[in-house]
């Protein structure tokens, strides 16, 4: 090594923790103000609301249980997206390795009032979103469904491998009267964790171990209704083309951070291509809070959650789509009210 390599080294490891400590001290403060600076924001929506349904009525019963998991459940069969439950705090996640909790993801379920599920589809590998699949899938007999990122963790974690669905873009699977189809997609824009994970994660890892893999959109037909899960805000021209959708649980994480355009593009290539009728923004709470606490958005500056309800609110209003909030871990009927 070169003197002036390794100078470079030295800056290059300098710059690395500046960043990180300055990256923790954003984390804080954000995390210290976000409950009152948006709390406002939310109340502003509260009107958006759907109103939860009895426990005991028939039907499809659909329950948003924070960032991008949903639960589907119509009394015979029940599956899930995701399955995120630990939400480690963000001190957590920039300092040290993470792994599922298997307490709160046992609470959770018990919450939730989940016993068996017969699958979980994931749709992509982060950490916020596969994480907990193979516990979740452990505790309840599923399947765990998704890229072979996703393949990798559920191996690590110890699923046995007849519970371990490796998709394919457009591969369809049957699950009681669910049918599920899995459309490749896109991640919104950020450089965090990119790439594949090619091998077993076996955790504790670094919450960055946990490479995207590739992004689903998850097309879920349902008795001749059908719901599309986007769960990250990433457009992927053409993709949905000839897909139909009644309701989209649309990802808006990091839409508000985005240009205008991009915006409008990502309604276009999303909620437009599908001729939804109704959008259920999903993936717009901070993930490093404990389920124990109510959820509240992703603080700045990591996001804008108004200005993406404000874009929504007002597109949803000028092509006729209902825009609405799912209330957390109550059951909703999705296409309520719905031509
Ligand atoms: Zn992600």
């Amino acid at each position: 090594m070169t003197v002036s390599s390794a100078r470079h080294g030295l800056v290059q490891m300098s710059c690395f923790s500046a960043s990180r400590v300055f990256l923790i001290l954003l984390l804080i403060v954000g995390t210290c103000f976000s409950p009152r600076a948006y709390g406002v924001a939310l109340d502003t929506y509260s009107h958006l609301e759907l109103s939860p349904i009895s426990a005991s009525s028939a039907g499809l019963h659909v329950t948003f249980l924070g960032v991008a998991t949903i639960l589907f459940d119509d009394g015979e069969t029940a599956i899930m997206t995701d399955g995120f439950f630990t939400r480690p705090n963000l001190i957590s996640v920039a300092t040290k390795k993470i792994s599922p909790n298997r307490e709160i993801i046992a609470k959770s379920l018990e919450h939730a009032g989940v016993k068996r599920l017969a699958a979980v589809l994931v749709t992509h590998s982060h950490y916020d979103h596969a994480m907990d699949s193979p516990e979740v899938a452990m505790r309840t007999g599923a399947v765990v469904v998704g890229s072979e990122s996703t393949a990798n963790i559920a191996r690590g974690w110890g699923l046995p491998e007849d519970r371990i669905i490796s998709v394919k873009n457009d591969q369809n699977l049957k699950f009681g009267r669910f049918e599920v189809t899995f459309v490749r997609s896109e991640h919104a824009p950020t450089n965090l964790a990119k790439g594949e994970i090619t091998k077993r994660l076996v955790p504790p890892v670094r919450a960055i171990e946990y490479r995207d893999g590739g992004s689903y959109a998850i097309l879920i037909k349902h008795d001749g209704k059908t719901i599309l899960v986007q769960s990250s805000a990433g457009i992927a021209s053409g993709a949905l083309h000839g897909k139909k959708a009644d309701v989209v649980f649309l990802g808006v994480g990091l839409l508000g951070k985005q240009r205008a355009s991009y915006r409008d593009q990502y309604w276009n290539e999303v909620v437009r291509e599908v001729g939804a009728h109704r959008v259920i923004p999903i993936h717009w709470d901070d993930f490093s809070r404990s389920l124990d606490e109510p959820l509240v958005p992703i603080p700045w500056p990591f996001d804008d959650l108004k200005k993406a309800l404000t874009f929504l609110s007002e597109r949803g209003s000028a092509e006729g789509v209902d825009v609405k909030l799912a209330p957390s871990w109550k059951a909703i009927d999705p296409f309520d009210g719905l031509p």
